[in-house]
């Protein structure tokens, strides 16, 4: 059984128990990152942790939450997570902070917890093969109704109902619109085209969650002198046009798509050539074999 850090310290997953009124579990109101670690079984190193802790204080604060940690403590929580458990392979770390109010009635009621836990999830194959994706039935929130890009539970019922609605209809993946019909993203990725040597990707005004993957890939592809790069609404039309189209997110990687609604995406071949490029790219960079800007990795090793 693995250790967890639970409320104020580090216990057995089977203590971090919680109370059947707890507030966040009636009404979503938690705020979590999913964050990586890749190592080889006895050193690993998280991809940007603090990026990812960021955005959780920032989402956070749309919850009226305070917590008492900085986004660099909270990395420092998870490297000694990970080594209490000498976790020091593929991991995926999930922080949440939640609501622990036992009232019932929605609203903001002062009060909550950090929780973290960490489960394997082993690194996607590469090439990475194409997956089918469908337009969702469902339109990504508007950020007139709640704020779009946090990462807040509740919200993810946006994307349990995408993903659901696409594997009922024999689709691996939704592909979601914004309220006014333009790409968005996924249910859990941002989503890049690539038209010719032109690279794109939805704006943020288009109610995407704007992704630490999708950042990363957009330094790599604006550093790269042999392709050009716009962050761009893009229609359902234009997108059908695209030669490649990809999803990236911390969970997926980077996943090319080979068809939308059973029309191929390119030139047929299922070959995703920039997707791959940019694939080979973010996995030499999380696994250390590439440089990495400053920060972006910090390493787990056994305590000395
Ligand atoms: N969009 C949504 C809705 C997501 O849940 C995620 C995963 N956090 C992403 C995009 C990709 O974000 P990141 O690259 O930071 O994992």
């Amino acid at each position: 059984m693995s250790i967890v850090y639970f409320v104020d310290g580090f216990v057995p997953e089977a203590a971090a128990q919680i109370p059947i009124t707890t507030h966040a579990l009636h009404y979503g109101t938690s705020v979590f990152e999913g964050i990586r670690a890749y190592g080889d079984g006895t050193r690993s190193a998280l991809f940007r942790p603090l990026e990812h802790y960021e955005r959780f204080l920032r989402n956070a604060a749309w919850l009226e939450m305070k917590p008492r940690w900085t986004a660099a403590e909270l990395t420092g929580l998870t490297v000694e997570l990970l080594r209490r458990n000498a976790f020091f392979d593929d991991r995926y770390v999930r922080p949440f902070l939640f609501k622990t109010s036992r009232t019932i009635g929605a609203g903001l009621p002062e009060g909550e917890s950090l929780a973290i836990v960490a489960v394997p999830m082993a690194r996607g194959p590469l090439p990475r093969p194409g997956v089918t994706a469908t337009w969702s039935r469902w339109r990504r929130f508007p950020a007139a109704a709640c704020p779009a890009g946090a990462k807040i539970a509740g919200l993810y019922v946006n994307s349990s109902l995408a993903r659901g609605d696409a594997v009922s209809r024999g689709f691996d993946q939704p592909i979601l619109l914004d309220i006014s019909g333009r790409v968005a993203e996924g249910y859990g990725a941002n989503l890049f085209a690539v038209f010719g040597s032109h690279v794109t990707t939805p704006p943020a005004d288009c109610d995407i969650l704007p992704g630490i993957t999708r950042d990363s890939l957009l330094q790599y592809v604006t550093s790269q002198a042999d392709l050009s790069v716009a962050i761009e609404a893009i229609t359902p039309d234009r997108l059908l046009e695209a030669d490649e189209v990809f999803l990236c997110g911390t969970g997926m990687e980077i996943v090319p798509i080979a068809s939308i609604e059973g029309r191929p995406i390119g030139s047929g071949d299922g070959q995703a050539r920039i997707a791959e490029r940019a694939a080979r790219w973010y996995r030499d960079i999380v696994t250390g074999d590439g440089p990495a800007p400053d920060d972006w990795l910090v390493p787990v090793t056994p305590a000395t």
